[in-house]
């Protein structure tokens, strides 16, 4: 055993181990977990030559030399990879010992350079964590057989130490580079974007969330977020942000006044997050759609001036098809009678829809019903009846009536549940088989009025049932013949702003559409916008 080992005691080594366990800290940078490990290494084995190489995936992270200082050490390590000792130990995982580096073809001897020795011998370890190759150290010493089965036993101990250190600091270091990348983007990112604690209390924001709101950074991190929405008891305290407590995303329209008091429009999605930085939060995404709305308000207001404007020329057809059958009289041809009484059918069935889009708009603005006026039902049914007959009768449609006789007089606009009436009835008509069988019955119970439309069509599937309702339905669906789908659209629509409500059960052997309306009429105060969930 060599002079200098042996006297390496074992209480030494242990005092050694200790030190450097204690050294290698966890506030330690990667590339002072290499020197100190490298340092200790040649201090405890007593060689003036040692390197070692920080690996990934057989690529130099970073290399360092014993007394190698600022010199840039990756064209021997590239060498000694390729081609040389630490090459071989880093593809075998294996510790090696050259006994005589003169006569190992591995030992590379790099001629003009004073870090590594020309004779004598060397040791190289694999430094490994979890199966994983971190690095590579090599010592040398220009005696020959210089090291030991005791030496080899210490550089490992060391190695498994430096490997631990160095695994845990590039983890770290990779973590708070991705932190610092999520806080850049955090911040850049071009919607606002507001964090707060789960009461609401403002913990983080961004710097589009500080120009889109007016307030500088300091003055947000002393707001909540009910605050910003000004949605007065906070946002955790209601029911609609339950399912955020069970890490649902939920999204709401909503608006927030800037420091300014100016009023914006947003779409917000808020989401229970986690991070290391805010802990348990709220991550509150403020989409801007003032302009988004104010564009809706002018195609909205663009359509509706084109409805109403398509009205004039409608009621000129109506009253020209009225001028000829009246000039016509009873001398008409039985086919231009016909065609005078096609011509008039579509011209109402137009101007009902035309009726239908403007009473869409205006239900969907909250705006009031604006003609209510006791009415009968029964006597509404009759009417639309007639409307629809001529379709029924083509297809040997049998309408049949079981009207209640008891029922109270309802305060509702006449000519918009008329539409609904119609609109039932001609989906009845359509969707039965010719010679099939509708029947329309209402009834009384519980302060409301029931009128249902039974068909002997098809029926509807379930899945279809889910979506009638919804505005352009048939667009929507794929699997649906096309059509525009606002029928049932409106026909809610209507029903609904007369406090009522419309539903549809369906099996293979037909449909039943049925609306309750109110006997006692709700308010008619302004309407709450429809589809348009407000701020609380
Ligand atoms: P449209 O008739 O213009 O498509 P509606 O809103 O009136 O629009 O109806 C939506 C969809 O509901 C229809 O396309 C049809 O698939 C279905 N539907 C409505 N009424 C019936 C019915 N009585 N029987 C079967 N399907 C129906």
């Amino acid at each position: 055993m060599h002079g200098l080992q042996s006297r390496l005691s074992q209480t030494l080594r242990l005092a050694l181990l200790d030190r450097l366990s204690h050294e290698l800290n966890a506030d330690l940078s990667s590339s002072e977990v290499l020197k100190r490990v490298l340092n200790a290494a040649a201090e405890a084995l007593g060689t003036p030559y040692a390197s070692i190489i920080a690996l990934k995936d057989r690529q130099v992270l970073a290399a360092y030399a014993l007394g190698g200082g600022d010199r840039d050490p990756l064209p021997s390590v590239r060498l000694v990879l390729e081609d040389g000792l630490a090459g071989f130990v880093m593809y075998n995982y294996r510790t090696i010992i050259v006994n005589d580096i003169t006569s190992n073809p591995l030992w590379l001897a790099l001629p003009g350079d004073p870090l590594s020795p020309q004779t004598g011998s060397a040791l190289c370890v694999p430094l490994t964590h979890a199966g994983d190759m971190v690095g590579v150290m090599t010592l040398a010493h220009p005696a020959t057989s210089y090291f030991t089965a005791d030496a080899v036993n210490l550089i490992t101990m060391i190695g498994e130490m430096g490997s631990a250190a160095l695994s845990s600091a590039l983890l770290l270091e990779a973590a708070r580079e991705a932190e610092k990348r999520y806080a850049t983007l955090f911040d850049d990112v071009i919607v606002p974007i507001i964090v707060t604690d789960l009461q609401g209390h403002i913990r983080a924001v961004n710097r589009r969330a500080c120009e889109f709101l007016g307030y500088s950074r300091e003055e947000m991190l002393r707001l909540t977020i009910a605050a910003v929405h000004r949605m007065g008891t906070g946002p955790l305290g209601s029911d609609r942000f339950q399912s955020l407590a069970h890490g649902h995303e939920v999204h709401f329209q909503s608006k927030v006044w800037t420091r300014d008091g100016d009023e914006r429009a947003v779409h917000v999605y808020a989401k229970r997050v986690y991070s290391a930085a805010e802990g348990d939060s709220i991550q509150w995404i403020e989409h801007d759609i003032t302009s988004q709305l104010t564009l809706e308000r002018l195609r909205q207001d663009l359509s509706a001036m084109m409805y109403h404007d398509m009205r004039g020329p409608l009621g000129n057809v109506y009253s020209s098809l009225q001028a000829l059958q009246r000039l016509l009289g009873e001398s008409a041809d039985a086919n231009v009678k016909a065609l005078l009484q096609v011509a008039t059918r579509s011209e109402r069935q137009v101007r009902r829809m035309i009726d239908s889009l403007l009473d869409i708009q205006r239900l969907e603005e909250g705006k009031k019903l604006l003609n209510r006026a006791n009415v009968l039902l029964n006597e509404l049914i009759y009417a639309a009846a007639e409307q629809v007959r001529p379709q029924a009768d083509d297809n040997r449609i049998e309408m049949r009536f079981a009207l209640a006789d008891d029922l109270p007089a309802l305060y509702i606009d006449q000519d918009m549940i008329e539409r609904v009436i119609i609109n039932l009835l001609d989906n009845a008509i359509k969707y039965s088989p010719p010679g099939g069988t509708i029947t329309v019955s209402t009834a009384t119970s519980d302060g409301e009025v029931y009128l249902r439309v039974r068909d002997s069509g098809p029926g509807i599937p379930p899945e279809a049932q889910r979506v009638i309702f919804d505005k352009f339905a048939r667009v929507k669906q794929r699997n649906m013949p096309h059509g525009v789908g606002l029928g049932l659209a409106f026909c809610k629509l209507a029903v609904e702003a007369h406090g009522g409500r419309i539903w549809v059960r369906s099996d293979t052997v037909g449909s039943t559409f049925t609306f309750a309306l109110p006997v006692r009429a709700p308010a008619t105060a302004e309407l709450p916008p429809l589809g348009v969930p407000g701020p609380e």
